[in-house]
């Protein structure tokens, strides 16, 4: 029988060895990765641990799944179930289109304020790429996933709303914007920010990780941005000092602490390819981390394996997934890279502390990719490849643990 993942009151997740975990199997080539995903991950814990511990997986709806068996996009029992248990995974959702949903997915993160998105991007040996060394890339990002402009406050061009607002902004600030603006609202808080990068930090001291990076556009958005950096370092001072110091605070030479320094998001596009080794973790507003995630997963090939995850970690409410879509004209097939949600897996074994069995799932899959075992999206790409069906790497990673 299983039971339910709890939080104690220094905000440290209390497993069972028999935790249950809700589960979202996903549209279109969900029904293709997620049993491959599954049979991964429980051989891993089961080699691991010699039947000690096991997940009480308990599938829960969502998508287009969802709405075929209940009639909505999103059922209460789903989010009832994520809220009560704490922890799950899901594959790739079906965006709706009309009827009130923007996203499935930033409904899940808004109801349970899975105020973090966490990215890890590294390469795996043989994954063909298009930079000269991948294996440089070995990063971290942390994305504020609550605030900046995606918190959805946008007036459409030609409204009376808008005109209203422009009118406003005219009168109190005497600020001139042209009539026919759609315009959107940035907001960025201090708390927003900081427990952001609190998570950062946070995770670069559990990881033995060498330094965070705050990415912003401070040089133009002064009090979004700009902010959201001083605030950075205000953090480190107050909160980390003990393990963790400021650029300025150490001339760049932080000892054995962890360096926290900044870089201006457009130039950290551009270091991020030409000087990769510099950046480990990083902590970033949300739209700079939307970019900045998407072009490093680009960088080690991994677009098709990169995993998520999106995370509370006060409430320690958290939901790992996959980072592509539902690849619709592959539904079905056995044909798509299982890698982004098995990827996923083993964040949430290393964030619910079964750390063997997390490594397990990464060397069974560093030998599988290494031996040219890949589905079709690598072996187009790779001399000498066998290409596999889905369930097919999944039985070839777990004949490798
Ligand atoms: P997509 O599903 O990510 O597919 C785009 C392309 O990425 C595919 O055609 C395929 O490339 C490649 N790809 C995706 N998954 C792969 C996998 N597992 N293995 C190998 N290659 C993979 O993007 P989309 O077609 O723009 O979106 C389809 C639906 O997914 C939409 O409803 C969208 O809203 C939704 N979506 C959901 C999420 C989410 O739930 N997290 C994220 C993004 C989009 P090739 O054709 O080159 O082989």
């Amino acid at each position: 029988m299983g039971e339910r993942i709890s939080i104690d009151a220094n905000g440290v997740l209390q497993v069972p060895d028999e935790p249950i975990l809700p589960f979202i199997e996903g549209d279109g080539t969900g029904v293709d990765i997620w049993p491959a995903a599954k049979a991964v991950l429980d051989a891993a814990v089961d080699k691991s641990y010699g039947g000690t511990k096991r997940f009480d997986w308990v599938e829960v709806l969502a998508g287009q799944k969802a709405f075929d068996e209940t009639g909505e996009w999103l059922p209460e029992a789903t989010v009832t179930s994520f809220r009560e248990n704490l922890i799950g995974i899901k594959g790739p959702l079906t965006t709706p289109i009309g009827g009130g949903i923007r996203s499935l997915n930033v409904a899940l993160r808004q109801i349970l304020d899975l105020y973090a998105c966490v990215r890890p991007v590294r390469w795996f040996e043989g994954v063909p790429s298009p930079v000269k060394r991948p294996d440089l890339v070995d990063m971290v990002i942390f994305r504020e996933n609550t605030e900046d402009v995606y918190s959805g406050m946008e007036l459409e061009e030609g409204t009376p709303e808008v005109a209203k607002l422009i009118e406003f902004l005219h009168d109190a600030y005497g600020w001139t914007i042209r009539p026919d603006s759609g315009i959107g609202i940035k907001p960025v808080s201090e708390t927003g920010s900081k427990r952001l990068i609190r998570a950062a930090l946070d995770y670069a001291v559990k990881r033995g990780r060498k330094s965070v990076t705050l990415v912003h556009k401070g040089n133009i958005m002064k009090f979004t941005e700009g902010a959201f950096r001083n605030w950075g370092y205000e953090i480190t001072k107050d909160e980390f000092s003990d393990v963790a110091v400021g650029w300025d605070d150490c001339n760049g030479d932080p000892g054995d602490k962890i360096l926290v320094k900044d870089a201006i998001a457009d130039i950290t596009l551009q270091q991020v390819l030409t000087r990769p080794a510099e950046f480990d973790v990083i902590a970033t507003l949300n739209l700079n981390g939307d970019y900045l995630s998407d072009a490093l997963a680009a960088q080690v090939g991994g677009i098709g394996i990169a995993p998520g995850a999106n995370i509370n970690y006060v409430t320690g409410h958290g939901i790992f997934e996959a980072t592509h879509g539902t690849a619709p004209k592959y539904a079905g097939q056995d044909k798509v890279n299982p890698g982004s949600v098995i990827l996923s897996g083993v964040m949430m074994l290393e964030h619910l502390g079964w750390q063997e069995a997390a490594d397990l799932v990464v060397s069974s899959l560093d030998k599988t990719i290494a031996d040219k075992v890949v589905t079709y999206d690598f072996a187009r790409q790779m001399e000498g490849a066998t290409e596999v069906k889905t369930s097919e790497f999944a039985a070839a990673m777990i004949d490798r643990m």
